[in-house]
């Protein structure tokens, strides 16, 4: 297995500006068919519903990528009744014939790859180089899973003969429907992962995009059903989180829930899940408050520039993005005037552009998010960089925010405990390893965590002391971000995840499989 790397792959063979070129070829092109109307996906047909949204670019108000149809409760009973009745046939097909639909899908996504990661920049804002990695991760899930399921005979095991009269076979089998519910930030990649895993292991689905990404799933879906998914084993319902989301967790016969976003959301949906007496899983992926520690004995250059990437590439609307840094403080005043150096030298900007770095954030909500935690900041704090709502008639009406580091804020303040999502993070001073530890480790979440120090003897502490799913030491391209599939299986502990086991990691699958053992006397 190798992970897809596309720019990595173009920079390595010196035609970097072939990959510029094609990129920006596909943002015409993609542009040029914006605006579109799109229908529900149910049962391999399309499916009108009465209600419609419209979706602009968070960058350009002004670019309308389509309009929608807003499912209610009729339509989510329709594609989970579509659902399942596709179930039974399949179940019962083999491993091969679950992996040729995903294998010749991720095929299909990486002849398409940089239409898709045009998409991506238009609807959500990435930026190029990460809407690519987005639809590489897209694509190494897929093959990952594939594989996975391949090299372990599709979890069925001949245990033998426990007495000379009965032969017994040992299995895993698929739940049902499940329901998925995705998130904005990563609207490809993690929308394939979380469905791939749950229909590749032979579970069917109801999916259901975030409501500012249903252009990307479209595509998916289209994807999917070019390589030959069977009518009903994929419907994809978009609309709101009350209105579809709700209905659908909530639904009497979906047998299991993969859901990644927000903490508040997760719980309530594994809350609504339980007290409906139902035992199958909810896989939930549900958010972080990363800390990263810089050492005095720190490369300074590598942890600068990690931690700028780490909490400010997509604004910082990642799960994973460094949003609390304990400085050793003999090395504070230094690395904080060079984080604020750095911070201001990233370019803001649409995601299409070749030097944005802080793209728009994606809804107003998170627009409102960012002007009340800088406002707190501000009373409770100090702000070193950024704090503002972007005001530059360059740019076309959109929601730039300016990546922003804060100091002075107490430990355990809100700032630097709850996740806000945004290009916002907090420096605090500390002493040693061991308070920068007890700092980092108080806190609700578990999700990624980062050390920037070149002693071994401190490397070696922090990987055992530290409450964390994802750790990585001396990361100076992205500090808590960017896991690659297989390699760095993503997921985490306490709050940040429901079942401990990580997407694109070798327990992934089984999660959406019960186990079966089955004798038979002769
Ligand atoms: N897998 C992504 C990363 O490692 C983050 C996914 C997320 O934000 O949910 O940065």
């Amino acid at each position: 297995f190798e992970n897809e790397l596309t720019l990595l792959t173009y920079q390595q063979d010196g035609s970097e500006d072939e990959f510029h070129e094609t990129y920006e070829a596909a943002v015409e092109s993609v542009r040029a068919d914006l605006g579109a109307s799109h229908a529900l996906r149910i049962d391999g047909d399309s499916i009108e519903a009465e209600d419609r949204f419209t979706v602009t670019s968070p960058g350009d108000f002004d670019l309308e990528i389509g309009e929608f149809a807003a499912g209610g409760e009729a339509e989510v009973d329709a594609a989970v009744s579509a659902a399942a009745d596709a179930f039974p046939d399949w179940e019962r097909r083999d491993v091969d014939s679950h992996t040729a639909v995903f294998r010749d899908a991720a095929d299909r996504m990486r002849d398409r790859k940089f239409e898709l990661a045009a998409t991506l920049s238009l609807e959500n804002g990435k930026n190029r180089t990460e809407a690519m990695a987005d639809v590489d991760e897209a694509i190494d899930f897929l093959r990952f899973y594939s594989l996975e399921l391949e090299c372990s005979d599709g979890y069925q095991f001949n245990t033998g003969q426990p007495t000379p009269h009965q032969h017994t076979t040992n299995l895993l089998r698929p739940y049902g429907v499940f329901a998925v519910i995705a998130p904005f930030n990563f609207p490809l990649a993690i929308l394939a992962g979380m469905t791939a895993g749950a229909m590749i292991t032979g579970n069917t689905v109801v999916a259901k995009p975030a409501s500012a990404t249903p252009l990307i799933a479209h595509k998916y879906a289209d994807i999917l059903a070019d390589a030959g998914i069977p009518d009903g084993v994929f419907n994809l319902v978009t609309g709101g989180g009350s209105t579809v989301g709700q209905p659908l967790t909530e639904h009497e016969d979906v047998a299991g829930v993969a859901f990644t976003g927000s903490r508040e959301v997760g719980l309530d949906i594994e809350r609504a899940f339980r007290e409906q007496g139902k035992r199958g899983p909810v896989i939930a992926e549900l958010g972080g408050k990363n800390p990263v520690i810089v050492s005095d004995e720190a490369d300074l250059d590598g942890a600068v520039e990690g931690v700028a990437m780490g909490a400010f590439s997509f604004s910082g609307q990642k799960c994973s993005a460094t949003s609390r840094v304990y400085v050793y403080e003999n090395v504070y005043d230094e690395f904080t005037d060079r984080l604020v150096e750095a911070t201001e030298r990233l370019g803001i900007g649409r995601g299409e552009r070749l030097d944005t770095v802080v793209n728009p954030v994606i809804d107003d909500s998170a627009l409102e998010r960012y002007r009340n935690i800088t406002e707190q900041a501000r009373t409770d704090g100090t702000i070193r960089t950024g704090g503002s709502v972007v005001d530059d008639d360059d740019l076309p009406e959109g929601r730039y925010v300016e990546p922003t580091v804060v100091t002075d804020i107490p430990h355990g303040h809100g700032l630097a405990r709850e996740e806000h999502f945004l290009p916002f993070v907090t420096i605090h001073p500390v002493s040693d390893l061991q308070e920068g530890i007890a700092k980092s480790n108080d806190s609700d979440y578990g999700l990624c965590a980062g050390l920037f120090s070149e002693d071994d003897a401190e490397i070696d502490r922090w990987f055992h002391e530290i409450e964390s799913g994802m750790c990585y030491v001396n990361r100076s391209q992205s500090a808590t971000t960017g896991a690659l599939v297989q390699a760095q299986p993503f997921g985490g502990w306490k709050f940040s995840g429901t079942t401990g086991k990580f997407a694109g990691g070798y327990w992934y699958l089984q999660q959406f499989l019960r186990e079966q053992s089955r004798t038979r006397v002769e």
